[in-house]
């Protein structure tokens, strides 16, 4: 991330290191909180929800801020919020909804990204960037909510340089309505470096810090 950011120009405290734990144990997540790490993402609530409660008991001092990152449905709405502080995955308006519902029910503030997907096939999860504007504007009403920005992974097998430069894109219409939302999720293990030197705000690292993902966590 250092050497990234110099190469371009930016500073390292303007990119967030999320560390995506997804199976790996709580346990795992307790080592990074002491070395530093602060950020940390889950894309599966059933997963996600004990893991908290057990990093709580493990390191009871800790400041651990989850992202939830993974497709979220409706129904997990109240659970996640339970743990997860920022949403980098809303990507339909009944989910907007559903967080409309449930927001007012939390303490404490909440921030997130619209999700932008960046294939063709609509079953993905994400919205497609010609969808992006009313979604967006949906988010921008949500009670005690900040829209960030937008967050997209890049397609497999894709040339991760023109996927992100249409997030870019997106991003630039989306600040049109939102001139706040200006932060970019956007760069894993294999593309972060690029991600960063494109702009990213938050990257989402898993394997290239946990190493290769257990299969059963
Ligand atoms: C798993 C996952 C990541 C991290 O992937 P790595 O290749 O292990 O860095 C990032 N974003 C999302 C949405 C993920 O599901």
């Amino acid at each position: 991330m250092a050497s990234a950011c110099s190469a371009s120009g930016r500073s390292l405290t303007d990119v967030e290191l999320v560390a995506i734990t997804k199976n790996n144990p709580a346990e795992v997540v307790a080592e990074l909180v002491d070395l530093g790490q602060l950020h940390f993402g889950e894309n599966r609530d059933q997963e996600a929800s004990p893991k908290s409660v057990r990093l709580a008991e493990l390191r009871p001092q800790s400041q651990a801020i989850w992202h939830f990152v993974g497709q979220l449905q409706s129904n997990k709405v109240k659970s996640v919020l339970k743990y997860a502080r920022v949403i980098h995955s809303i990507d339909r308006e009944s989910l907007v909804s559903e967080l409309a519902k449930q927001l007012p029910k939390f303490e404490g503030n909440f921030s997130g990204f619209v999700e932008l997907n960046l294939t063709n096939d609509e079953g993905r999860g994400g919205v497609l960037p010609e969808n992006l504007a009313p979604l967006a504007e949906s988010v921008l009403q949500l009670p005690n909510f900040e829209l960030l920005g937008v967050m997209a992974v890049a397609g497999l097998g894709m040339d991760p340089a023109a996927e992100f430069e249409k997030v870019l894109i997106a991003s630039g219409k989306l600040q049109e309505l939102a001139p706040k939302a200006t932060k970019l999720s956007i760069g894993m293990s294999e593309d972060f470096e690029l991600a960063i030197s494109m702009g990213a705000t938050h990257i989402r690292v898993g394997s290239a810090i946990t190493g290769p993902r257990p299969l059963n966590p």
